[in-house]
């Protein structure tokens, strides 16, 4: 058996996979177990956001590899504490709670959401409104914010709590917030799996004095968006919010895998002993990794990101079978002429790899790719999407 048929005989099939096995990765290049080379605009869904195999991230990981792999959470670390504290300092926040995924860091805002609003508004008000076409996770919980039916079927019942508006739609907001007891409003301010869709300044300004005016928590989920992806360390920093908590995942590590809800000075002091927890959360060795992560997403980074972004929209708006381009910074979603999923396997076959959000080709490139390697995939992509 090959790899590809063991995969299939022993790995559950919750996966459309693309028919490629990757063996090695070096910055914004990956390679197949035949050889071929690829540009990765993918980054394992924006996780390698210094692309594979960075020289200081691997010398960051290694160096707490082999000081102490874990130690569970009964113990302090210094890699937790740091990390904790920088993204802290970036943000204004107060606290972190460490998970290991993007649904675990979910998970930990939505159970501060309900403890804060059971202990300032009474046992009744837990409802938390997410928009429509939003991404939230896997688990229940994140499943039933996710505001897509094609999730929900098969799992029912969904866990209570969670009322849906559309996307930029404020009068829905208010009208939720009239009808029913809101804990908080929960929302990606660029939608990833839903299309690549960024919110509008005016939807996101409105949330804000809707939550300010009535106490409601306003929850940021950065999981995609986060750590440098849109041009700002969080993308919620294009649109002026203050949210109350942050989650953030994916490309914290840096292929590593970590979560973190970031709690502001409304909610810090809500979860106590013993009200939340995580065995693996915070690993000093996935920590060790985003703090090395972190420290190179500044200023000079983040201008960059803005650039390279500014080149592939202007290149990609002028394109011949490209209908539209959506996003920020380097989370773009193309509209094409062609199927998507020709488009992708075109690209695939000519070295380059970009990925899919609903109909849309998306891209997610490492932050760090060179630019001469950033030119050459849209020259790829600009041939793909061309009718042939
Ligand atoms: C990927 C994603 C999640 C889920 O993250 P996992 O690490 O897969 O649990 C949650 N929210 C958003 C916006 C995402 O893009």
């Amino acid at each position: 058996m090959n790899i590809q048929e063991k995969d299939s005989q022993y790995v559950a099939h919750t996966y459309a996979r693309f028919p490629l096995e990757l063996v090695k990765g070096e910055g914004s290049l990956v390679w197949d177990n035949e050889g071929n080379e690829y540009i990765d605009l993918g980054s394992g869904i924006a996780v390698s956001a210094l692309g594979s195999c960075d020289a200081g991230w691997i010398q960051a990981v290694e160096k707490q590899l082999h000081q102490i792999q874990h130690t569970s959470n009964l113990f302090y670390t210094a890699p937790q504490a740091d990390l904790a504290e920088q993204l802290c300092l970036r943000t204004g926040m107060k606290k972190v709670f460490f998970g290991n995924s993007g649904a675990e860091a979910n998970e930990c805002a939505i159970k501060v959401a309900r403890k804060y609003a059971a202990e300032k508004k009474g046992a009744d008000c837990y409802t938390i409104i997410t928009l429509e076409n939003s991404f939230h996770g896997r688990t229940l919980a994140t499943l039933a914010a996710t505001g897509q039916e094609v999730f929900h079927q098969d799992f029912l019942p969904l866990m209570e709590g969670f009322a849906y508006a559309p996307a930029n739609d404020l009068a829905a907001v208010e009208t939720l917030c009239k009808e029913q007891k809101i804990a908080a409003i929960m929302v990606e301010s660029v939608q990833g799996e839903g299309g690549v869709l960024p919110l509008t300044a005016e939807f996101c300004q409105g949330l804000q004095k809707i939550a300010d005016e009535q106490d409601i928590l306003l929850i940021c989920d950065e999981v995609q968006t986060g750590n440098g992806r849109t041009g700002e360390l969080y993308a919620y920093m294009n649109f002026g919010l203050h949210p109350d908590l942050v989650t953030t995942a994916k490309g914290l590590g840096g292929g590593l895998p970590i979560g973190a809800c970031l709690m502001g000075a409304r909610v810090e002091n809500v979860l106590d002993y013993g009200s939340h927890g995580s065995t693996f959360g915070g690993n000093p060795i996935a920590a060790a990794g985003a703090l090395y992560v972190l420290s190179q997403i500044d200023e000079v980074l983040l201008k960059d990101v803005k650039e390279k972004s500014s080149y592939l929209i202007n290149r990609f708006s002028k394109a011949k079978g490209i209908k539209s381009v959506s996003g920020m910074g380097l989370m773009l979603g193309l509209e094409t002429e062609r199927p998507a999923a020709d488009v992708i396997a075109d690209c695939r076959a000519n070295g380059v790899l970009v990925l899919k959000a609903k109909d849309k080709v998306r891209l997610l490139p490492p932050l760090n790719i060179p630019m001469e390697l950033l030119e050459k995939a849209a020259d790829v992509i600009c041939n793909a999407v061309k009718e042939n």
